[in-house]
């Protein structure tokens, strides 16, 4: 048996893989519905191809450009708390285009096997019902010095297409035709609802008679004796466990195990659509605002911003305002921004922005956290790494870097 602490896209990817592989699985969340946190309203985009971390050389002196300015995509609140200043004396050791360049390369490996997974589980399973979409990717450029840099970086010229404003107004019609120089296409890039998709797990897992759900428990500790964790506690109450997986997100470093966790708060706006072909269906990163958008369904999910003010979950009406006021400068006649449902949500991030799957201090507690903000787009891959490892298989990719023992 194995137990699970999280419900969100990360818990719930890796007990759909568990149960595939033929374990019984205990997925346990605080909230009393599954994908109901960070996973509930995010972007929604597949991003295979765009998973370079943000640590990269150079980040830091951006950052206070960024800082600087009135309309930052960054909002830095300094706190006196030792893990956020731990989390950014990292991050900062980690920009350098050495370290980004590995770290890329890992996070390419995964997001590849992300893809394979999704796709084995949508034909053998016929799982669907969440908005899916392979409705490609077009990164934008306002400034001709960014454009120049991402498109020197191009190498795959089957994958990724350069294009002109002209190309990317044709390709998008409901882009705003001013302030682009140009773009970058990727067509293999997907979309679809993160929260939608827990849903359609979750509802999988019930039926398949091996998984038990556990809502509105929060677990309170994790008791461990010789190297190994022996049982979980929910309040007053002890459960005993075999094998644990701990994929709480962002809170998962409450359970007193040491982690290089900080969340980084970000939101999002789901726009009802209202005029279909003036809202756009290839989604869209605006590279330079920092802010991207996805056609789900019925709704256009706007989402952006970085904030590193700690563990509080709020909205901020300015940033939303703000957000607001850039969605409607590029897809003017996209859909109803008064009706927009604002959200906001913490990514789970790692300084480097790898996460960690695998096996940690103690032999039977696994970990699967850190996602950051690629979440959505490397759940399958790593719940799929999960199954393999603790089924004592050998791992579909090469574990290197990925691997919290060696971190
Ligand atoms: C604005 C924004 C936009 C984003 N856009 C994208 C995108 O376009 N593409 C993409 O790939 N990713 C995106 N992400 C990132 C993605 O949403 C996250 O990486 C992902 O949702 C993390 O999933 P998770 O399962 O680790 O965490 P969560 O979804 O937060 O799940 C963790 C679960 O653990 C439960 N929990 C926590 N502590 C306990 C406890 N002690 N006991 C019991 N239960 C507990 C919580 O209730 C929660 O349900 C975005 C994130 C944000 C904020």
């Amino acid at each position: 048996m194995v137990c699970i602490i999280g419900g969100g896209v990360i818990g719930l990817t890796s007990a759909y893989a568990l149960v595939r592989a033929g374990h019984e699985v205990t997925v346990i969340d605080a909230r009393d519905s599954l994908g109901s946190e960070t996973s509930f309203a995010n972007g929604g985009q597949l991003s295979y191809r765009y998973v370079a971390p943000l640590a990269d050389a150079g980040v830091p002196l951006q950052a206070i450009g960024w800082l600087l300015r009135g309309e930052s995509p960054l909002k830095l609140r300094p706190r006196l708390d030792p893990r956020q200043w731990r989390w950014m004396a990292a991050f900062v050791g980690a920009c350098r285009g050495s370290v980004n360049q590995r770290n890329a390369a890992h996070l390419l490996r995964l997001a590849a096997l992300s893809q394979h997974t999704l796709q084995q589980w949508r034909e053998d399973d016929h799982l669907d019902g969440f908005d899916w979409r392979r409705n490609g990717k077009l990164v934008t450029f306002r400034s001709a010095g960014t454009f120049a840099r991402a498109r020197s970086k191009v190498t795959d010229f089957v994958q990724q297409q350069v294009l002109t404003a002209a190309d990317c107004a044709g390709l998008e019609p409901a882009l705003a035709q001013d302030g682009f120089v140009g773009g970058i296409y990727t067509p293999n890039e997907e979309v679809a609802d993160c929260h939608a998709f827990c849903q359609r797990l979750a509802a999988r897992l019930a039926s398949s008679g091996r998984c038990t759900f556990l809502l509105g428990r929060q677990v309170t500790g994790i008791h461990h004796l010789d190297g190994a964790v022996r049982a979980i506690a929910l309040g007053d109450d002890v459960m005993p466990v075999e094998q644990l997986v701990l994929a709480a997100g962002y809170r998962s470093a409450e359970l007193g195990v040491s982690l290089p966790l900080y969340p980084l708060k970000g939101y999002s706006l789901s726009v009802p659509v209202s005029t279909p072909h003036q809202a756009p269906n290839v989604s869209i990163t605006d590279y330079d605002r920092k802010i991207v958008y996805a056609r789900i369904g019925e709704q256009l999910r706007v989402a952006a911003m970085v904030d590193i003010v700690g563990y509080d979950a709020s909205l901020d009406p300015k940033r939303l305002a703000l957000m607001k006021r850039q969605a409607l400068e590029t897809f003017p006649a996209a859909g109803d921004y008064a009706q927009a449902v604002e959200w906001a949500g913490m990514r789970p991030a790692t300084p480097t922005g790898v996460p960690l799957i695998g096996a940690s201090v103690y032999r039977n507690l696994w970990l699967n956290l850190g996602h950051g903000a690629l979440g959505f787009t490397l759940a399958c891959g790593s719940g799929q790494l999960l199954a393999e490892l603790i089924g004592q298989r050998a791992p579909s990719i090469d574990m290197q870097g990925l691997s919290p023992r060696a971190a």
